[in-house]
């Protein structure tokens, strides 16, 4: 419009959502992420796995990505998963990447609401420190042979956390095709540590540390009621912390419901067919 500034509002098929996950989770966690927050962002989220799954392959179609990556818990194997989702963003033109495990749930409507705030061209990385202190990675030995460090924060990779394209494009050099695992051998840091590192140990760009994303590195009974529908990520503890999962009452109880995410998915979205008492829409 003449004289106005046309600020185009952000929609959710500009966010490009990767979930990291392997084999032997495709059953134990992928379905619940199926059921639940996927089948409410189901253009923009996109697997990311280790193994040519038939039965996946049905239900994602080319959401699912076979990495090739081989499925085991290592540093090499992890960080060659971020760099095959860092490349598929590049390539998918959206505006949004957003990397999450497979124990986490994504509210999309508080995703959208945050994102909304900034703009794809600006440098934002977004999400929850994983420790209190930034950590210190040797970086490259001087000819002298003596090392210089960086300190940077860096967002735990098990809650989840979003970069704009303009960031991703300045990432290039150290984070497409390859260059991550090369960056991450370099460092000797995990895929998590190895995002910060480039961001603000390298391109100097600040961790926006944001209380709405959550993994299970946290105590997940403080958060409760009503807030637990205003965070952006959520997570449950492993088997060994069964206990630490949101509290939210009053849809399933926990043995139907261990991780609480389908009584999330409830009170968001209560037209969903398996939902009690289901709300006509
Ligand atoms: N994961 C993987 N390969 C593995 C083990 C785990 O890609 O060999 C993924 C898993 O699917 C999840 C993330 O890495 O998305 C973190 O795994 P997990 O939750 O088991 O461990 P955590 O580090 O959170 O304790
Ligand atoms: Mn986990």
């Amino acid at each position: 419009p003449p004289g106005g500034s046309a600020k185009e509002s952000l929609e959710l098929k500009d966010i490009f959502i990767a979930v990291k996950t392997t084999r032997k989770y495709h059953k134990t966690r992928l379905e619940l992420l199926f059921q639940t927050w996927i089948s409410r962002a189901r253009g923009q989220t996109f697997i990311f796995t280790d193994w040519e799954d038939r039965e996946l392959r049905l239900k994602a179609g080319d959401h699912m990505i076979n990495t090739n990556c081989s499925a085991v818990h290592t540093r090499q194997a992890l960080c060659c998963k971020m760099s095959v989702e860092y490349d598929k963003f590049l390539e998918s033109g959206q505006k949004w990447f957003c990397h999450v495990d497979d124990d986490n749930y994504v509210n999309p409507r508080t995703l959208l609401r945050l994102l909304s705030a900034f703009s794809p061209s600006q440098d934002v990385y977004v999400g929850r420190p994983s420790l209190d202190h930034p950590i210190e990675a040797a970086d490259h030995v001087q000819s002298d042979g003596s090392k210089t460090s960086v300190k940077f924060w860096f967002a735990t990779g098990g809650a989840g956390f979003c970069i704009s394209r303009g960031l991703a494009l300045k990432m290039s050099p150290w984070a497409s095709l390859g260059n991550f695992i090369s960056t991450a051998e370099r460092v000797r840091l995990p895929d998590d540590c190895t995002i910060g590192y480039i961001i603000e140990g390298l391109l100097e760009v600040k961790l926006l540390h944001s209380p709405l994303f959550h993994s299970h590195l946290e105590n997940l009974q403080r958060l409760q009621g009503e807030s637990v529908l205003q965070q952006v990520t959520l997570s449950y503890g492993d088997p060994e912390n069964k206990h630490n999962v949101v509290s939210v009452g009053g849809v399933f109880g926990l043995q139907q419901d261990p991780t609480r995410f389908k009584s999330v998915h409830c009170l968001l979205y209560p037209d969903t067919i398996w939902c009690p008492n289901k709300k006509m829409s």
